[in-house]
């Protein structure tokens, strides 16, 4: 076991921004000069350029990711007292959104080899949990009317899509991307025989620019894309006080504007994006083909012929995991775990009246899953020392096993 120092960390946010320096200064300049803070050209400006990038029609910034997921639900349809189905394997801001657009999240298990939501659960769950009454498809559970559904394409990988809008189309409900994680991850669709890109399929797609995201604002903020324009300019209204012209609202909306500096900045940075993702990718078709030479006994990520991932998160199953983590803090190396508590069983949803044993596959992941080291700007040397640490770990937790036999 190497116990030396190695200093890797789990994500290096200060590299590529020291990189960059004199570009991301250049957008405060210009931005105290013309002291246009709030909305303006750069907003307008990034907002293209990031609806291009996804190839989605209309892109409305926002202030977070999950005021983005709130704005695309509420601007799309969901009412007070609906079912929005999700998967308990993700961040709690997908399910806080769906709550606070006043909806109620009903979860679905998981896809065992990709962790992203199971089409075929899906399917189970609209025959086997709801019945229709009076033409309205009702969630059995809850009694509720079911109304969306959110695929969230975690850790940079897309969800099963065609699968998913097909089930949808079937029930007349509408899909919103949860593509926070995902933001240039791309979807071959066999029905339509192409690849799309994540924000350009559902209804509409939320993106976060939280500052460890693929895409990074040096602060907060978010955006969501769609190809409806009904839906843009009702988020328009939504993110600034349900206003289309100033004083003057039509509807209450909220607080939730992306600033033109935050706007300015990730414009610098989307110019680097694809190739950054490039990046990522490469690093982890490397950790796939070291992991695996070394004999690794950790289970790699699958990527499905249908999809390019674009690596947001490495993650690994190991057995073990709290001796893994341990031995990979003790060689200097940074890890993290994405998310230790499916959101079934969080303190926060023990109202919801789920129990362990309804998600199994989710819940057989969450205490094996472990994110390696994963930024672009990480070096092969870096990622060997990673691979040699996690290989002593697993091959030393092996033989252990094997003598208490
Ligand atoms: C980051 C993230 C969000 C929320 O984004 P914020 O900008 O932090 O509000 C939502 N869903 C997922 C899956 C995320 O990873």
């Amino acid at each position: 076991m190497q116990l030396s120092s190695n200093n890797i960390p789990f994500l290096d946010l200060v590299t590529p921004h020291v990189q960059l320096e004199a570009e991301l200064t250049e957008v405060f300049h210009k931005v105290t000069r013309s002291a246009a803070f709030i909305g303006g050209r750069l907003v307008e400006e990034f907002e293209k350029s990031f609806a291009k990038f996804c190839d989605a029609e209309h892109c409305v910034g926002a202030a977070n990711g999950t005021d983005a997921l709130r704005f695309a639900l509420i601007a799309s349809g969901v009412k007070a007292g609906d079912v929005v189905v999700t998967v308990p394997n993700t961040f709690i801001a997908t399910s806080e959104a769906i709550s606070q657009a006043g909806a109620l999240p009903e979860f679905i298990d998981i896809d065992e080899k990709t962790y992203n939501m199971d089409p075929a659960e899906l399917d189970r769950y609209l025959t086997e949990r709801c019945e229709f009454v009076d033409g309205k498809l009702i969630s059995v559970r809850s009694g509720r009317p079911v109304t969306a559904v959110v695929p969230v394409h975690l850790y940079g990988q897309m969800a099963d899509m065609d699968a998913i809008v097909a089930l949808a189309e079937r029930y007349s409900l509408f899909v919103i991307e949860d593509a926070c994680q995902a933001h240039g991850a791309r979807y071959f669709s066999r029905k339509d025989n192409k690849w799309k890109t994540a924000g350009s399929i559902g209804r509409a797609a939320a993106f976060s620019f939280y500052p460890g995201k693929n895409l990074g604002a040096c602060g907060e903020a978010g955006a969501v894309t769609t190809n409806d324009a009904v839906i843009g300019n009702t988020i328009r209204m939504l993110r600034d006080h349900g206003q289309a012209k100033k004083y003057y609202h039509d509807i209450e909306g909220y607080n939730g504007r992306l600033d033109a500096l935050q706007a300015g900045l990730l414009s610098v940075k989307l110019k680097y994006l694809a190739e950054w993702n490039a990046q990522r990718r490469e690093i982890a078709v490397g950790y796939n083909r070291l992991l695996h030479s070394a004999a690794a006994n950790a289970v790699t990520p699958f990527e499905p012929a249908w999809s390019e991932a674009v690596y947001h998160l490495y993650v690994v199953r190991v057995k073990n995991r709290e001796e893994f983590q341990a031995d990979l803090t003790q060689a200097g190396i940074g890890t993290g775990i994405h998310y230790p508590v499916p959101l079934h069983q969080q303190k926060a949803y023990a109202h919801l009246g789920y129990k362990f044993g309804d998600f199994p596959v989710t819940e057989t992941m969450a205490p094996e899953i472990v994110s390696l080291p994963m930024f672009p700007q990480m070096t092969a040397e870096q990622q060997k020392l990673v691979v040699n640490t996690v290989a002593a770990s697993t091959s030393k937790m092996a033989m252990a096993a094997a003598a208490a036999l």
